[in-house]
C-alpha cells in the first residue's frame, strides 16, 4: 500500500487547487447527478420505526440487482443471492473471506487494480500476480494457469479493466474457464472466480459485455454503484453469487453472507442507499459525453506520438510515457501543474493512467502541456 499511500499523500491538496489539471483518480469534477440526490432525498424521512434500525441487505434492493443481472447477464439470478456491501470494496472483502483461507494464494491480474495486493495481505491472503499481454492487455490465460498452484483458491479477473479500458470477449472466458476446471481437478480444490465488474456500465461504442460467470459456474460478482453514478463516496454496491452455482453450495454460501458480513465489520451500505436503489439502478452519468473525453485525449495523444489503449470501457485512458520512464513523464507534466497517474502504483514503471473523470475544459487546457512534454521527453530519449 506504500505506493498507494505516498500518492495519495503527494495529490492530497489537489481539489482544493483550482489552477491544478488533475487526472488521477476516478473522482467527480462537476456536482453530482440530481437524480442521485432526488433517490436519497425520497428515502430520507423515516416511514417506520425501522428505518433507521441495523440493515443487511434489503429484499427491495435484492430484488431489484437480481433482476437487473437477469437482464443484463441472462442469467437467472435469484435475489437471495444479493449480498448488498458498501460499494465494490465491501464485496470483494466479502469474496475473499468467503473462499479463501489464510494463508491461501489469490491470482490477480497485472497491472490491475492496486487495492487488490494490500486488501489480500490484510486478509491474511497472498497475492499472485499473472501479468496480462505486455502490448495488448489482452488476459494471458496461460499465464493464469501457471499462476495456479495448491494453495489457489481465487482467481480475479477485471473487465472492463482498470487501469487499460480493456473488455474481455466470452471466448476469453471460454478459455479461462477451461484451465480453471482442469486446475480445481488436478488440486482437487474448487478454485473460485471473483469477476470484478465495478465499470460493467460504463463502455464505449456498444461493445459488448460477456461476465465469465456464464462460462464458468463457480464464480461471483462484484460491483459498485460508485462508478456509474461517479460517487465513490456514497457507498453501495453487491456482491452477487451466480445461479449456476449448484444448489447446494449456493445455499452454504447464502448461509455465510450475513455473518461473514458482519466478520468483515458490518460490510452493508446504509439504509438510504439501500432504499435508492430502485432509483439508481437505470442513473448514470452521460457517456455520450464521458466517450467525447475520451475521443479528445485518446486522439491528441495518438497524434502526439504516444502509444496508448484505447479504452473500451471504464473513465480511465492508459498509455506508455512518451521517453520510457513514467516518473520523469509525471515529474515534467506535475511541474506544469498537470496531474497524472504512474504506472509504478500498477507495477508498470513504463506506463501512465489518466481519469477522464476531470471536466472537458481541464483536458482542453492540458492537452498542450501532454503534447509539449512528449516531444520534449521523445527528443531527449536515447536511441
Ligand atoms: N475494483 C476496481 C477495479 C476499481 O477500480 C475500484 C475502484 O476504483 C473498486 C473495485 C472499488 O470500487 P468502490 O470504491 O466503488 O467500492
Amino acid at each position: 500500500m506504500d505506493k498507494v499511500t505516498a500518492f495519495f499523500g503527494r495529490i492530497q491538496g489537489l481539489a482544493d487547487d483550482d489552477d491544478a489539471l488533475d487526472f488521477t483518480f476516478g473522482n467527480p469534477h462537476e456536482l453530482a447527478l440530481p437524480g442521485l440526490s432526488d433517490a436519497m432525498r425520497a428515502q430520507v424521512d423515516p416511514r417506520s420505526v425501522d428505518w433507521f434500525a441495523y440493515k443487511s441487505s434489503e429484499r427491495s434492493a435484492q430484488e431489484v440487482v437480481a433482476a437487473g443481472l437477469r437482464d443484463e447477464l441472462g442469467l437467472a439470478f435469484e435475489p437471495e443471492d444479493i449480498a448488498m456491501t458498501q460499494g465494490a470494496f465491501g464485496a470483494i472483502s466479502l469474496a475473499f473471506a468467503l473462499f479463501a483461507d489464510a494463508g491461501d494464494e489469490v491470482v490477480i491480474p497485472v497491472p490491475g487494480w492496486f487495492c487488490y495486493e494490500p486488501m489480500l495481505r490484510a486478509a491474511n491472503l497472498i497475492p499472485v500476480r499473472a501479468a496480462l499481454d505486455p502490448v495488448s492487455f489482452d488476459l494471458d490465460i496461460d499465464a493464469i494457469a501457471r499462476a495456479i498452484t495448491p494453495r489457489t483458491s481465487i482467481v480475479v479477473v477485471n473487465s472492463p479493466a482498470n487501469p487499460t479500458g480493456r473488455v474481455y470477449p466470452r471466448s476469453a472466458w471460454e478459455a479461462l474457464a477451461e484451465v480453471l476446471e482442469e486446475a480445481s481437478r488436478t488440486h482437487g480444490r474448487r478454485i473460485w472466480l471473483l469477476s470484478d465488474e465495478p465499470y460493467r456500465r460504463i463502455r464505449f461504442d456498444g461493445v459488448d459485455f460477456a461476465s465469465p460467470a456464464a462460462s464458468y459456474p463457480w464464480t461471483v460478482i462484484d460491483y459498485s454503484y460508485g462508478k456509474v453514478l461517479l460517487a465513490p463516496g456514497q457507498r453501495l454496491g453487491y456482491l452477487a453469487l451466480s445461479p449456476l452455482i449448484p444448489t447446494e453450495a449456493r445455499g452454504e454460501l447464502r448461509d455465510a453472507l450475513f455473518p461473514l458480513g458482519l466478520a468483515i465489520g458490518w460490510g452493508f451500505p446504509d439504509a438510504v442507499m439501500q432504499y435508492s436503489v430502485p432509483a439508481l439502478e437505470t442513473l448514470s452519468i452521460d457517456m455520450a459525453e464521458l466517450a467525447r473525453k475520451r475521443d479528445r485525449m485518446y486522439g491528441a495523444l495518438v497524434d502526439a506520438g504516444v502509444e496508448v489503449t484505447r479504452p473500451e470501457g471504464t473513465f480511465y485512458l492508459w498509455g506508455r510515457a512518451p521517453g520510457g520512464d513514467a516518473r520523469s513523464f509525471c515529474d515534467a507534466l506535475e511541474a506544469r501543474g498537470v496531474y497524472v497517474m504512474p504506472g509504478a502504483l500498477f507495477d508498470q514503471p513504463h506506463h501512465f493512467r489518466i481519469s477522464l473523470t476531470a471536466t472537458m475544459d481541464s483536458i482542453d487546457r492540458a492537452i498542450p502541456h501532454l503534447v509539449e512534454v512528449a516531444a520534449e521527453l521523445n527528443r531527449d530519449a536515447p536511441r
